[in-house]
């Protein structure tokens, strides 16, 4: 390794040159089996993960978005209902919501965790309710019990977006096993992720399971006979397959984003100029991203692109301030936690595989730039 080496954000090269084999011979097998769509891998795969995420049942669907909309249907999500959201959420939570037919009411997140804030939920619950949805953004667990409790108290459901947070807890419980109903993605670059397209929904209850299982096949529980007015978002076999072999790695590739993410914290604590992750109490973090915030986002990006080194933003623009959500009226200005959220985060590289000479050579980059040695 030079120390001029391009350093890339992320990568699945590592974890894929050290599972090809098991890989292959899992493909082959699938390859071979001549049955491809809701077969025996699916269901072999739906067990382990349900097992692996601590529920009674996981459907898996064709995505991230598909499994998000179906888990808000079964929460009662349609017209004249409502569902409070993250106003700093991936565009895919609102497209969700919109999918539905629901109004989608915003939440101010916590501008340290990024998290949504229970406080500012609060206000927001009406009698139209339909479902909250915490977002565990950037891999961290967020606060639940508060919402739990506001859900209890108006009857409303815990629809957990747990796509970036595949092995977090709060609590002590995983998330997507504490919400009524929860959402993941097995998009690659997720903690979790499959060879293409693919998610799954989780939770502990049979009748939303049953229900979430016949609507991503055309409504159907019995083949030509049509229950609900369903949509065709089924996993498939091989990508079922593939991510049987990656859910046997997870926990250990989650520990060496930690390994990778503890580095980060240790290198950039004396550089008072940015601001870290900040876990908060009861939750843990399985480092999906690693987010700094500083003021002097652009220029330190540029510099840091300058030395070879990649980053990402997430995200530039928030939901309420896109061209597809104009037609909401929303103004610049409404959701001012995200829209500074969006103007200060940078994502570091971060991926499990990554060398720690990587990790040590942006928080070189990093503590230049701010002239901290
Ligand atoms: C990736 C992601 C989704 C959507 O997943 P897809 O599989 O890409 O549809 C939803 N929510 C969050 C927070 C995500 O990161």
């Amino acid at each position: 390794m030079k120390n001029t080496d391009r350093i890339p954000f992320f990568s699945l090269e590592p974890i894929h040159r050290e599972i090809r084999e098991e890989m292959l011979a899992a493909l082959t097998t699938g390859y071979d089996s001549h049955w491809y769509i809701l077969g025996p891998a699916v269901e072999q795969f739906e067990a382990a993960y349900a097992k692996w995420n601590g529920v009674e049942y996981a459907i898996g669907v064709a995505s991230g978005l598909d499994a998000l909309s179906i888990a808000l249907k079964a929460a009662g999500a349609g017209p004249g209902r409502e569902v409070v959201v993250p106003s700093n959420a991936y565009i895919a939570c609102w497209l969700a919501v919109a999918a539905t037919g629901a109004t989608i009411v915003p939440a101010e997140p916590d501008p340290v965790t990024h998290n949504l804030d229970p406080h500012a939920v609060v206000s927001l619950c009406t009698p139209q309710t339909a479902a909250v949805m915490p977002v565990h953004l950037f891999g961290q667990a967020c606060v639940m019990a508060p919402l739990l409790e506001l859900a209890e108290k108006h009857g409303f459901y815990i629809v957990e977006d747990n796509a970036q947070a595949q092995g977090a807890r709060y609590d002590g419980r995983l998330t997507g096993s504490i919400g009524h109903l929860n959402a993941t993605s097995f998009y690659p670059t997720k903690n979790l992720g499959a060879l293409g397209d693919g998610g799954a929904l989780t939770t502990n209850d049979a009748y939303h399971a049953q229900f979430a299982r016949a609507y991503r096949n055309y409504g159907s529980e019995q083949k030509y006979f049509n229950r609900y007015a369903g949509v065709n978002s089924r996993l498939d076999e091989l990508q079922a397959a593939a991510l049987l072999v990656k859910l046997q790695h997870l926990d250990r590739w989650n520990q060496q984003r930690a390994m990778l993410a503890q580095r980060y914290l240790d290198g950039l604590d004396a550089v008072p100029q940015i601001a870290l992750p900040h876990v908060a109490p009861g939750c843990t973090h399985v480092w999906h991203l690693f987010v700094i915030r500083t003021v002097y986002r652009d220029a330190l990006r540029q510099f840091l692109t300058k030395k070879g080194i990649q980053t990402m933003v997430h995200y530039p623009l928030p939901p309420h301030l896109q061209e597809a959500f104009a037609h909401l009226g929303f103004k610049k200005g409404q959701f001012p936690i995200a829209e500074q959220l969006a103007q200060t985060s940078l994502s570091l590289p971060l991926y499990p595989g990554m060398p720690e000479g990587h990790v040590d050579r942006v928080v070189d980059a990093i503590r230049q730039f701010f002239g901290v040695s």
